[in-house]
């Protein structure tokens, strides 16, 4: 199928034409009919489909005609992170480059008074995340009663992150005649059920089983023990041909750690979480993508959707704590039919985890050998760790395997002293059946974790519970 095929206006063909764009991706060709039509659709589709593509190439179309007015969208796109909101706007910039079109980013991290103004020129596209967006409506700046064109990108992020309720408070401030779009990679029970919520006799399109890794993608693990890791990840980073290179750790701090520990060893590595300043991440992100820097240390904040062209390697210093992400991670490499390689190092504490991801891939991942390197067979996180063994032999990965590496005192010492943190579900979760009703404290919470989108508050004390021994106790009157 071409692109002159699907009714797109001639301007949007000009411009995919000048993008390098032959022919739709299947997503694309299924979906766009639909949403020129103006039906809802409900798309099961996993990042790197060209998803992007399938809602904004028809909004185009449906925007082209029509003046924007200040403070009042004409259309809204939900993104749960601020760098995949970034990416949709910059589509805009690439497919829409000959509509005059006004888009708006509001994101967490950024300075409110700039947004406002930019939304008093008038606004065609709204692209936000979805606490700035209900804070910005909160105010008063946003009028969203003109929304005709709604869009739910990355709804199972969006519901891992904890953003339905805030979702489900924007979407009961819009006018009920609108067209809405709902794209998901998964399609749980809990999605099923907002699909029912949001959308109006949708049309369902799906081009991939949900949680399928790409066949583009080998993929490896390497069993190593905690005190190793970094170690084993720069053998690893010197033995592949790495191209350039995303790096997840799991959690803010270890991307720090590992970031600096690269650094110190002479890579040429950047960083990305949650907890930066978002001028940083844009910067590192924009250094990353022009090939300036070979490495980005991140956190699971750039495992969805994020497009970097021909990235060759994915390296999982931590296994996911949620086997979704490790489909996620990967499915940053191995793009556009390009091939990529995926490793991940492997303690021994992190058998069920590894056991998850393999059940949700339904395959077993090859084992690779670093030679040098101990094997941490332990998947009991309260053992001393074992006592350093030479690995069985087995394949070493390619030349460099011939330098193997020798432990190094002060990350053995930091590691030992002081071993990683057990895993702990940060999933909100939600009830299954009903409506999410959000208290006080956990809309303040919603906001933070759309400033910060890798980790949920840490509870303090005793977080919500007061025990009863403390209530009992009077209090004294002030008066
Ligand atoms: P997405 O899944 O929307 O993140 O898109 C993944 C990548 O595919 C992006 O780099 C797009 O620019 C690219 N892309 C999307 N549609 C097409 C197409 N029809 N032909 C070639 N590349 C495409």
């Amino acid at each position: 199928m071409l692109f002159s095929e699907l009714g797109l206006h001639p301007e949007t063909l000009r411009a995919l034409v000048e993008a390098g764009y032959e022919s739709p991706t299947p997503i694309q060709e299924k979906a766009i009919p639909h949403v020129l039509a103006g039906r809802d659709v409900l798309g099961i589709a996993q990042t790197g489909t060209g998803k992007t593509a399938s809602f904004t190439l028809p909004m185009i179309n449906a925007l082209a005609a029509g003046r924007a007015k200040a403070r009042m969208p004409r259309s809204l796109i939900l993104e749960p992170t601020r760098e995949l909101a970034a990416q949709v706007e910059q589509s805009f910039a690439v497919y829409g480059k000959y509509h005059k079109l006004n888009t708006v980013l509001l994101i967490g991290g950024e300075s409110m008074s700039d947004q406002t103004k930019k939304l008093d020129r008038g606004v065609d596209v709204l692209i936000a995340t979805p606490g700035r967006l209900l804070d910005q409506i909160e105010r008063g700046n946003i009028l969203p009663t003109d929304i005709r064109f709604l869009i739910i990108d990355e709804c199972d992020r969006m519901l891992d992150m904890g953003f339905i309720p805030d979702i489900e408070k924007i979407v009961s401030k819009l006018r009920p005649s609108r067209q809405t779009l709902m794209f998901s990679a998964t399609l749980p029970p809990e999605i099923r059920r907002l699909s029912d919520q949001f959308l109006n006799n949708p049309v369902e399109v799906s081009v991939s089983p949900p949680a399928s890794a790409a066949t583009t993608v080998t993929q490896a693990i390497v069993r190593v023990t905690h005190a190793e890791k970094r170690n084993a990840l720069r053998f690893l980073i010197k033995s592949e041909d790495v191209k350039n290179a995303l790096i997840f750790c799991n959690r803010k701090r270890d991307v720090a750690i590992v970031h600096k520990s690269l650094v110190s060893h002479g890579f040429d590595a950047g960083a990305l979480h949650g907890d930066m300043a978002q001028s940083a991440r844009t910067e590192t992100l924009a250094k990353f993508k022009a090939n300036e820097l070979r490495l980005m240390v991140c956190s699971d904040v750039a495992a969805r959707g994020l497009d970097i062209k021909g990235l060759s390697h994915v390296f999982n210093f931590d296994v996911p704590t949620h086997s979704e992400d490790y489909v996620h991670r990967i499915g940053r490499t191995g793009r556009a039919g390009m091939s990529g390689r995926a490793f991940m190092l492997v303690t021994g504490d992190d058998a069920k985890l590894l056991a998850g991801i393999e059940k949700l891939i339904g395959t077993t991942i090859p084992e690779v050998a670093l030679d040098g390197f101990a094997v941490d067979t332990s998947d009991n996180e309260d053992q001393e760790p074992p006592a350093r063994a030479r690995r069985p032999s087995g394949r070493k990965t390619r030349e460099a395997a011939a330098e193997a590496p020798s432990p190094e005192p002060d990350e053995m010492a930091t590691s030992t002293a002081a071993p990683p943190p057990r895993h702990r579900s940060n999933r909100p979760t939600a009830p299954k059946s009903e409506p999410i009703r959000r208290s006080a404290n956990e809309s303040r919470r919603r906001q933070r974790a759309d400033e910060d989108q890798d980790e949920p508050e840490t509870v303090v004390g005793f977080g919500n519970r007061i025990p009863a021994f403390l209530q009992a106790v009077p209090r004294p009157r002030r008066d």
